[in-house]
């Protein structure tokens, strides 16, 4: 299970980074939401981080898949059944392993199934602020400019970046943040800045 193995070093990295920026992504939450994102991301990389021996047994689509359901049990909230269902849905795109092939197939999977759960489009000040360019520079760099996967990779972080300051300026039109109207003016969102936290620790991995 070589592609396993990438994918626990990943694990590893995100579990790391989501806990050093557990404060900030809390302060963030506490900003525009209810204070807690941080703390729910934190508990859920630290349950899959807890399954570690488990998923190293595993076939890379089995192993992503429990990511998945171990996300949406242990996160709650919004970010949940987000971050854990979208994992979950696009795991099946990894049936044959990881290639470039496959990495966008899973990154189109998780944009769709991420848009579907939460209704969200670019603009409503979501992770989908994130994810919409990243998949978006993603597929671009492998499908047009022919990219090695690691540096479509380097693109997609970058759009993400974007994307998350992107959200700063805007209204919510979809989670909690919505309710403060135009008091939701001027903060980062705090899903889209996790996103791109994930999304620079996979380029870390690949790198
Ligand atoms: P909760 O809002 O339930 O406390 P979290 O604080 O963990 O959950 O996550 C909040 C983040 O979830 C927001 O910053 C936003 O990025 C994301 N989010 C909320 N609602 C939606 C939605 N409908 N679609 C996409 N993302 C959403
Ligand atoms: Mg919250
Ligand atoms: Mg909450």
């Amino acid at each position: 299970h070589g592609d396993t193995e990438a994918l626990l070093d990943a694990l590893a990295r995100i579990d790391e980074r989501i806990h050093e920026e557990r404060a900030y992504l809390t302060e963030l939450d506490s900003r525009i939401g209810d204070a807690d994102h941080g703390n729910n991301l934190a508990r859920g990389v630290g349950a899959v981080t807890d399954k570690r021996d488990e998923l190293a047994g595993m076939a890379l689509d089995e192993a992503v898949k429990t990511v998945g359901t171990t996300l949406i049990s242990e996160v709650g909230g919004a970010a949940g059944p987000l971050y854990g269902g979208s994992v979950m849905a696009a795991s099946r795109e990894l049936e044959g392993g990881l290639d470039a092939e496959s990495a966008l197939a899973f990154a189109r999977a998780y944009r769709e199934k991420l848009m579907e759960r939460g209704d969200a489009r670019p603009g409503d000040k979501t992770m989908v602020d994130a994810v919409v360019p990243a998949v978006h520079t993603f597929q671009r760099a492998i499908e047009e400019d022919d990219l090695p996967p690691v540096d479509a990779l380097a693109k997609a972080v970058d759009a993400a970046r974007r994307g998350v300051e992107y959200t700063v300026p805007l209204r919510a039109s979809k989670g909690r943040a919505s309710y403060l109207g135009l008091r939701a003016v001027g903060h980062r969102d705090p899903g889209a800045t996790s996103t791109l936290f994930v999304l620079e620790e996979l380029l870390a991995t690949a790198e």
